[in-house]
């Protein structure tokens, strides 16, 4: 299903992964409840866990997102309004432990769209039945 090429394309991948959606396909398969994804996109079949570990690129992207985040806006904060530093750091240290937890879902899917723009497995097809017996 390549339908476009370069920079479009990877774009078109990450705004499914934010939008939780299968990057292959687009359908809205990945997640099951709020932290358990289906195995499988129920309409490509693509794997979404391609191997064990996967998913620590989406807990890169949670983690950067939330350093980034919380430095960025820090210094704002800074700027703007003057905070005393036991304020900062009771709201940065919330901020640090509730947002990852928000954005879980959403790293993943970034992450699944990002691998997906590098290595997109089509040339193998839908990968119904290959579940390997471990
Ligand atoms: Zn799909």
């Amino acid at each position: 299903m390549h339908d476009g090429r370069g920079l479009e394309r990877a774009v078109r991948l990450l705004i499914r992964g934010l939008c939780l959606r299968c990057p292959r396909c687009g359908a809205r398969s990945l997640f099951r409840t709020w932290w358990t994804m289906y195995e499988r996109c129920y309409a490509c079949q693509l794997r979404f866990e391609r191997e064990q570990g996967y998913f620590l690129g989406a807990m890169y992207i949670n983690y950067g997102a939330t350093v980034v985040l919380a430095l960025l806006g820090s210094f704002a904060l800074e700027w703007w309004m003057p905070v005393s530093l036991t304020q900062q750091l009771l709201f940065w240290g919330s901020f640090g432990t509730l947002f990852p937890l928000v954005f879980f879902r959403y790293s993943r899917g970034l992450w699944l769209g990002f691998d997906y723009i590098f290595d997109p497995m089509d040339a193998e097809g839908p990968e119904a039945g290959n579940d390997e017996a471990v």
